[in-house]
């Protein structure tokens, strides 16, 4: 399969390794100049479990992709949420009238950023669980493993999806093909909005939020602002196991050290955040709905606040 990989920061670049090693022509597509420039001179270097490798792969800055260029088999986008409408702008050249698109960005609302680009048969929207990160330009850290949930946002596209699912698993990546998968995708922003914000305003890790006495009453507001959102939708959220998912994450001894992937790239970083995707999304959609997000609303400000502060970019 001829596979784009728009955005080949840590995501791109985990999935561009493994799709690149099960034998598929893959093609890497990103604009942080001193990551090209090493990749294209030494290839990517990956520590994978432990264990470092490099892989050749070719990759191009966007205004790189020439008018003509043939278009691909599958694009997956692998930008932070804010830069996706900027990704897609700048790969037209490459969405085919049969391109499939696979989204598997935390957050909310992608579908319809992509729709303005792509065929709604194309779209394919997914959540994973593989993590990956970035130990410099041109290398990347790969533990642990993971899987990935997808489904077509259009009945149409089934078949294609079926397809992506099984490229997935040739490559180790464990695709799974979800038959609901908007459930997967809110209740993942659901985990993501209870966890982030309030971490990255806090300071803290997992566990040292969840020591605090606040911490219950602060998330079941949270997880209930998103159910009622949600409702809007057509998506019921179990709000009592997505509170019991999130308090298991407090484990002192384990996944409670962790500090959320929003405190890395705003506290650690210094990097804008997707809370307009996450917490914000639900705020404004609360918003057009008239249901009252007072929650999401007053932690979108404050990390907005936080990020001025901190001079992020
Ligand atoms: P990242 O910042 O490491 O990678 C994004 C890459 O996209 C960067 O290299 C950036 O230069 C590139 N990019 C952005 N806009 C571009 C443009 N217009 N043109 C060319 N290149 C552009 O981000 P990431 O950690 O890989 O995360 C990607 C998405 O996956 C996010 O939505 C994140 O929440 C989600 N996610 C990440 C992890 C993880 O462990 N890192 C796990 C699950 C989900």
């Amino acid at each position: 399969m001829r596979i784009v990989i728009a955005g080949a920061g840590a995501m791109g670049s985990r999935f561009g390794v493994m799709l690149h090693h099960a034998g598929n022509d893959v093609v890497l597509i990103d604009k942080w100049r001193e990551h090209v420039e090493a990749i294209k001179k030494n290839g990517l270097s990956a520590n994978i479990n432990g264990q470092r490798s490099t892989t050749r792969m070719p990759i191009f800055y966007p205004d790189e992709i020439a008018s003509n260029s043939t278009p691909a088999d599958l694009i997956i986008v692998f930008t932070k949420a804010m830069q996706l409408e900027d990704m897609l702008q700048s790969i037209k050249p490459l969405l085919g009238s049969e391109t499939m698109v696979l989204c598997l960005l935390n957050g909310l609302g992608h579908e319809d950023t992509l729709a303005r680009y792509v065929p709604k048969k194309n779209i394919v929207l997914g959540i994973t669980m593989w993590t990956a990160g970035l130990e410099g330009p041109g290398k990347v850290k790969l533990f642990g493993t993971g899987e990935v949930e997808l489904q077509n946002i259009d009945a149409e596209g089934e078949k294609l999806a079926k397809k992506i699912v099984a490229e997935l698993r040739n490559a180790g990546l464990n695709g799974v093909y979800s038959s609901n998968v908007k459930y997967s995708v809110w209740r993942k922003a659901c985990v993501n909005g209870t966890l982030n914000s309030t971490c990255t305003i806090l300071n803290a890790n997992i566990s040292e939020l969840g020591a605090t006495t606040e911490a219950i009453p602060i998330l079941k507001a949270i997880i209930s602002e998103f159910a009622a959102v949600a409702a809007k939708e057509h998506v019921i959220l179990d709000q009592k196991e997505i509170l019991q998912h999130v308090v298991e994450t407090f484990d002192p001894n384990g996944i409670g050290l962790h500090y959320p992937s929003m405190h890395q790239d705003l506290i650690k970083n210094n990097r804008l955040t997707e809370i307009d995707y996450i917490n914000g999304a639900v705020a404004r959609k609360g918003a057009a709905y008239g249901v009252p997000t007072p929650y999401c609303a007053l932690l979108t400000e404050l990390i907005h606040a936080k990020e001025q502060i901190l001079k992020a970019k």
